[in-house]
């Protein structure tokens, strides 16, 4: 079932949210598509008998840097722009909460959006209260979330910082990552998985559990074969969004002090403004 749809939706966590939807762990879903995918996902949607509603825009997407091809940012365009932008699709089995979704998009009601995806409520407050100022930065909440969690250990359901690696049990952003709302949801997510592919879902855990350092701007970096002992982290393997010189650096040292948080010390220098998160 999971190949399957990986052929029709393209990456696993477009794919995911479309397996939740078939067992009814979520009732609506927002994705977006590209002219060809969209003539597939409608032939699924058909033989499935999901609801499916289009957009009446295309969305550009604008990469984030240091993200890999990833973009957190997407710009809204008409529906006959010449370029090759995306749909949004909303699908559902209730043809009503695919139009209404539809129409709440359009209207920009972020809220009423995110309430009508039955996200937690605190993490729709958060997105809400964050949102103007994150859309000036790259609409990436890892670290507005990181400050407003405890400490820096958490549970590997709520590692949400390693999206950009196509590994998530989530769909919105947690407004903290100890937020309880949302390390359930992930865990009844992680069940789904479970019953359809042992495989996947062991890769899934492996990839989750570990500590991840993150950068707005430098990169996103997963470290394996690891040691942490009063707070110097030792690893022998690194998955990156990105090819830099601070790859290099963590590469020929294969350590770093964990100063809080927000703040390493690699070689002797103290790199700030990053978030160091460890989820087992
Ligand atoms: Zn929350």
């Amino acid at each position: 079932m999971i190949d399957k749809l990986l052929k029709i939706f393209g990456n696993y966590t477009r794919s995911l949210e479309i397996l939740y939807l078939l067992n009814d762990i979520k009732k609506l879903v927002r994705l977006d598509a590209n002219e060809v995918e969209l003539k597939n996902i409608k032939d699924f949607c058909n033989k499935e008998n999901l609801h499916l509603e289009i957009s009446d825009f295309k969305v550009i997407k604008i990469m984030d840097k240091g993200k890999g091809s990833y973009a957190n940012v997407a710009k809204k365009v008409p529906i006959n722009y010449p370029g090759s932008g995306l749909y949004h699709i909303y699908i559902s089995k209730d043809k009503n909460k695919a139009k209404f979704l539809k129409l709440l998009e359009y209207k920009n009601d972020d809220k009423a959006v995110g309430e009508l995806l039955d996200y937690p409520q605190c993490c729709v407050d958060f997105f809400m209260e964050n949102k103007e100022k994150q859309q000036k930065i790259q609409n990436d909440f890892i670290l507005l979330a990181l400050n407003n969690s405890e400490g820096f250990k958490f549970s590997f359901y709520i590692n949400y910082a390693i999206r950009y690696f196509d590994i998530t049990l989530l769909s919105h952003f947690p407004h903290s990552f100890n937020c309880q709302k949302s390390i359930e949801i992930a865990k009844i997510n992680f069940e789904c998985i479970k019953k359809y592919s042992n495989e996947l879902v062991n890769k899934f855990e492996t990839m989750l559990k570990g500590p991840v350092l993150y950068t707005e701007n430098n990169g996103v970096f997963m470290f394996k074969d690891y040691k942490l002992n009063n707070n110097i982290l030792e690893f022998n393997e690194i998955n990156s969004t990105i090819n830099n010189d601070l790859l290099e650096l963590l590469n020929e040292n294969k350590k770093f002090e964990i100063v809080d948080k927000n703040r390493i010390k690699l070689k002797n220098e103290i790199i700030e403004d990053v978030g160091f998160m460890l989820f087992n």
